[in-house]
C-alpha cells in the first residue's frame, strides 16, 4: 500500500468489552487503513434501556473514549459520529410502553444531546434514520419526524448526518426533507448503501460489484464495513480489514480516481475533514 494514501472506513463500531477490542483497529492499520469514523453502538448493546434522555450520555462518552484509543493506534485518526439507532423506536414502543410520539420525542432529545458534542467539537457528525424493516404508519411517521429533527440539528450545526434506512437506490424525498431544513443533501450520508444512490451521499458497503458501480458512476461516495453492528447480523457486516483490502483491489483495477474520491475528496466535502493533512 502506498503510504501517502489515506484509507477511511466511513462506518465502523468498536466495543471496548468485545473479545477483539482494539485488535480490530490494529488489523485495519496493518492492511493500510488510516482513518475511521466510529459510530456509537445501539444504546441497548451498551446496556442503556432507559426512557430518560440523560442516560444516553454514557453511550456517547464510551464512544469518545473508544475514538481516543483508536486514534492512538492509527497513522491518521478516528472521529466519532453520535446519534440514535432508528431501531430504538420499536424497543421503546414494544418493551417500554411508549407511544410512537413519546418514543420520537425521546429520540429527538437524545439527538439534541448528541448535537451538544458536535457543537463542542468533540463529535464530527450526527446519526439518525428510520427502520429498515416493516413498521406501521404511526411508527414510520414518528421515525421520519426524528430524522427531520436530525436534519434541523445538522443544518444548525453545519454538520453531516449519517442515516440508517431501508435498502434503497432512491432517497430523493429524504434529501428534499434535508434541503428544506437548510442541510445540503451532500451532507446526508446513507450508511450501508449499494453502488448507486439518488439523493444523499452513499457510503458503499465493500462488495466488489457495488464498489465497481460507485467507481464508474463518478459521483461522491464513501466506503464502509459496518464492522460489529449487531451480533444478530454478524453475516451482514464485514471485517475491519475489508476497506484497505478493497482499496488495494480498486488500485489493481485502475480505479485511482475513485480511491481519491472516496478517501480524500468526499470526506472533505461531506465532513470537512482533511484525511491527507491528518496523516502521519
Ligand atoms: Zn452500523
Amino acid at each position: 500500500m502506498n503510504d501517502e494514501t489515506p484509507v477511511l472506513d466511513n462506518h465502523m463500531h468498536l466495543d471496548p468489552d468485545a473479545a477483539r477490542g482494539m485488535d480490530a483497529v490494529d488489523d485495519f492499520v496493518h492492511l493500510g487503513g488510516t482513518h475511521l469514523l466510529v459510530v456509537n453502538k445501539p444504546s441497548w448493546h451498551l446496556g442503556v434501556e432507559s426512557t430518560d434522555p440523560e442516560d444516553f450520555r454514557s453511550v456517547f462518552e464510551t464512544t469518545l473514549d473508544i475514538v481516543a484509543d483508536a486514534t492512538e493506534r492509527l497513522p491518521g485518526r478516528a472521529w466519532p459520529i453520535l446519534g440514535v439507532h432508528p431501531g430504538l423506536i420499536s424497543r421503546l414502543i414494544d418493551d417500554r410502553g411508549c407511544s410512537p410520539d413519546e418514543a420520537a420525542d425521546l429520540m429527538q432529545r437524545v439527538l439534541e444531546i448528541a448535537a451538544e458534542y458536535v457543537e463542542s467539537g468533540d463529535a464530527l457528525a450526527l446519526k439518525s434514520g428510520r427502520p429498515h424493516y416493516e413498521v406501521d404508519d404511526a411508527v414510520w411517521g414518528a421515525s421520519n419526524d426524528v430524522m427531520k429533527h436530525a436534519f434541523e440539528l445538522g443544518a444548525d450545526l453545519d454538520c453531516a448526518v449519517q442515516l440508517h434506512t431501508e435498502a434503497s437506490e432512491d432517497l430523493t424525498e429524504v434529501a428534499d426533507w434535508a434541503e428544506a431544513r437548510g442541510l445540503d443533501p451532500l451532507h446526508v450520508v446513507k450508511h450501508y448503501a449499494s453502488g448507486r444512490l439518488a439523493g444523499p451521499t452513499p457510503s458503499v458497503m465493500c462488495k466488489k460489484e457495488w464498489l465497481e458501480t460507485a467507481a464508474e458512476h463518478e459521483a461522491p461516495f464513501l466506503m464502509e464495513t459496518d464492522y460489529v453492528d449487531d451480533p444478530d447480523r454478524l453475516g451482514a457486516v464485514m471485517g475491519p480489514k475489508t476497506v484497505p483490502r478493497r482499496v488495494r483491489w480498486l488500485r489493481e483495477e485502475g480505479y485511482d480516481e475513485a480511491i481519491e474520491t472516496a478517501h480524500v475528496e468526499t470526506p472533505k466535502r461531506v465532513y470537512g475533514i482533511d484525511t491527507r493533512r491528518t496523516l502521519g
